[in-house]
Parts: C-alpha cells; structure tokens; sequence
C-alpha cells in the first residue's frame, strides 16, 4: 500500500463535471488500496477572476486582503471534490491550508512555506479518509491567511509529499507531461519521459510554466519522486529525477523555455568609475525590484551604458528609481523597452559539449532576429530578443537541436 499525494490543476477541476471526474479517479487509486492525499487549485480563471475584482477597488490592493481573498478559490474545490468523493462512496474530508497548518513566512503573495503539521493528515488517513487540501494557501505565525504565488498549488502538493513522506507526488495537468517546449507554441514538441531535477529547475525559473519552481525545488531537497501527468488520459508522463546517468546519450538540449515577463531598462552615458553598478542596482534592489540579467558595456569617452531586465510588473517603479539615478548621476539619458522576451535553452548535456551557444546564435541568425543580451550558467543559454520573434525563435531552435518530434508524433 502507497501513500500518493496527488494534484490537480486548474482545468482539471474547471468544472463541476471535471471535478465528479477527477473524483472518480481517486476512487479508483483508493480501490487499489492506496492511501490518497488529493491538492487542488482552484476552477481555472478563478483565481484571475479574483485578482481583477481587487484590482477595481485598487491598482495595488494591499496584500494581506488579496491574500484572503484568492485563497477563497481553492477553497470552493476542496470542498467540491470532497462532496463528490463522499457521494460515490469515497470517504472524504477537505482542510484548508491552515486548518492543516501549513505554516508560511508573511510574505504575502509570494510566501514560502516553513513548516507542515502532517498529524491531522495522518489521522483521517489512518480513519480511512481521503484528504483533499487546498493548494495555494497556507497560515503564517499570526494566523494571517497567505498564498504562494501563481502556480503555488504544485508547491503545496510537493511539500505535502515531503512531509508526509509520501511515495510519489503526481502532479496532474492538461498536458501529458512535461515536453521539450511549450506544446501550445511548438506543435513538434515532444513528450520527455524523463527530465532531471537541475534541468527542470532551470527550465520553470526561465519561464516553463508547467511546474512552479518551488515546488522542483522542494522535490529535489526533500527528494520527493515527483511525476507530471494528464488528469484525464492514461500514459507514464514525465518523471522529474534525480539520475543523471544517460545525459550522456541524451540530445544537449533537453528543452527550450521562454518567458515573456521580463522588461528592459539601459541607462545611457554614466561616467565609467568604480561602483557604477552599486550606485545603479543598489536603489533598485533597494526599491523591492528584482533584477535578472545585467550587461554593462566596455566603457568608451569614459562613460559606459547598463542594460538590465526586471519583471514587467516591476518596470514602472525601476524606470522611476532609474530615472532619479541618472539625475543624480549626470547620465545622459534613460530607455525603457516592455516588448522583450527571454528564450533560454537548457540541459545538463551542454556540460560535455562545446559550441552550443554558437549554434544558437547561428539558427537565430538564420531568422534574422536580433540577440539584444546573452546570458549563460553552466546548463543554460538565454537571449533576450525582440518580443513579436519569440515563437519564431522557440521553433527555430527546436529544429536546429534537433528536438523535433518525428512526423505524425507530438500533438
Ligand atoms: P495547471 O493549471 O494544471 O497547474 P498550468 O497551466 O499551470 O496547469 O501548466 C500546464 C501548462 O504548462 C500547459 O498547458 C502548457 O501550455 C504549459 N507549458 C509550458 N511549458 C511546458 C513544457 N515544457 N511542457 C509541458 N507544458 C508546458
Ligand atoms: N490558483 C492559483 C493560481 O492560479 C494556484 C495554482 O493554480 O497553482 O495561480
Ligand atoms: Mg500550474
């Protein structure tokens, strides 16, 4: 016998016909003999549906109360599924994030967890009960309700998983695993039915929407097995694992991320002397702003131009910081540009190879789309480009690595 912790995502329990399906499928686990945790998010669009009607009251509404009220869509599911389970004759009990006590830090909106109590869990398990938990949300300290940041239920699912030292966490979603690139954009992408941890990890913080990063990062601290799966079809998905030992056989580039929540800031003309960084980035990180890639230009008439990305939300307070450093800098002017978007190719196999970035450059070049900043770890190349090139460039690269699925493969 198991214990499984499995989550469902927003489509998977977009309505009520979906959630009485996803019941009928934990129905069948427990038949097995399994004992079942269930997360779930929210009915998809709720949670937006949600985050617009605060932002009618205010652009910036405060964050403790939008807390307690995005919270209010996982709510409604847990209870949802627990009734269909108990109407086909699953016992069942729902527990929101902090009746369970997932404890968080107070970081509204973007909390991360610090502790689980997993008694209670393990109680109703032990009486037999399947527990349906909401995603999303814990508790911190003072009882204030908290949530995790948008994709936040695969973290809370993971973490259950860790704490209760469960077999496996299945992640289940409208795709059939993870693939080599978004298959909404690249029809030819293809299924992996293995990714490792550090791969994944890079490719949810470029951009990969799939798993939210906390949640690879707990797998792989907590080594938790963690599969992604299709809610509704059957098939193996894809396993997030830790073994790195057929990289070598495997393409370069397991997959292509991209992301278009980034925004460019360059200050022109500042004077080339030591701490131009400091006195640029300091008010900005000063200013609660984070900062991705940064290039500064070999300085020329002594002066030097800086260039770097934050996320697009972030753009109008660091064009208002930045603004203020040039005055005070004597720059000469400051450029602003939303239109960008970030493409990265990952994969633990660039270790053992050279040239990648060179034939990344060479397919984008074949496009003739501009690199406008380049950026590299030891498994990732990212670009920032031009935002209308972005699909163009993803399906370039997919074909210059090879990633293509074969004709009549892929969705
Ligand atoms: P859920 O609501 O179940 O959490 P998400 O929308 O958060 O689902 O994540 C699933 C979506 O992630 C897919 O529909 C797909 O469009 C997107 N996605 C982005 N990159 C990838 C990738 N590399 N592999 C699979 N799906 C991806
Ligand atoms: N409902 C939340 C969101 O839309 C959390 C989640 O779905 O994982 O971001
Ligand atoms: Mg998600």
């Amino acid at each position: 016998m198991a214990l499984i912790v499995q989550k469902f995502g927003g489509t998977s329990v977009g309505s009520v016909e979906r959630i009485e399906q996803v019941a009928a499928k934990v129905k069948k686990f427990r038949e097995k003999g399994d004992d079942i945790v269930v997360v779930v998010s929210a009915m998809s669009g709720e949670t937006n549906r949600l985050i617009d009607l605060a932002k009618q009251i205010s652009e910036q509404p405060v964050a403790r109360e939008l807390d307690v009220m995005v919270s209010t869509g996982e709510q409604v599911t847990i209870a949802l599924l627990a009734m269909s389970l108990i109407k086909i004759g699953v016992p069942a009990v729902s527990y929101t994030g902090s009746q369970v006590r997932i404890l968080t830090d107070s970081a509204h909106t973007k909390a991360r967890i610090l502790q689980i109590d997993s008694q209670q869990i393990q109680k109703e398990l032990k009486a037999g009960r399947v527990v349906v938990v909401a995603g999303f949300q814990g508790v911190d300290e003072s009882g204030n309700i908290t949530t995790l940041g948008r994709g936040g239920s695969d973290t809370t699912g993971v973490a259950l998983a860790a704490a209760l030292k469960a077999d496996e966490c299945q992640i289940y979603t409208d795709v059939d695993g993870v693939y080599t690139t978004d298959p909404r954009v690249v029809a030819k992408a293809q299924r992996l039915d293995k990714i490792t941890f550090e791969e994944m990890l890079e490719m949810a913080s470029l951009g990969s929407k799939v798993l939210q990063i906390r949640a690879v990062e707990f797998a792989g601290k907590y080594s938790v097995p963690l599969r992604v799966l299709h809610s509704f079809q059957e098939g193996p998905g894809t396993l997030i694992t830790l073994d790195e030992e057929e990289s070598m056989e495997q393409p370069i580039i397991s997959g292509i991320a991209f992301n278009r929540d980034e925004a460019k800031l360059t200050i022109r003309g500042v004077p080339d002397t030591p701490g131009v960084a400091f006195k640029i980035l300091g008010p900005i990180s000063a200013a609660n702003v984070e900062v991705d890639m940064i290039v500064q230009n070999v300085a020329h008439d002594n002066t030097t131009d800086f260039t770097f990305t934050v996320h697009r939300n972030d753009y109008h307070s660091a064009l208002q910081v930045l603004e203020g450093i040039a005055r005070d800098m004597g720059a000469r002017e400051v450029v602003g540009d939303t239109e960008i978007a970030k493409v990265s190719i990952v994969g633990v196999g660039m270790r053992s190879h050279a040239g990648v970035a060179s034939r990344m450059f060479e397919a984008l070049a074949k496009e003739n789309i501009n690199i406008q900043m380049i950026s590299t770890s030891e498994i990732k190349v990212s670009v920032v480009i031009e935002e209308k090139y972005l699909e163009l460039a993803v399906r370039a690269l997919h074909t210059a690595f090879e990633l293509d699925a074969p004709a009549g493969k892929g969705e």
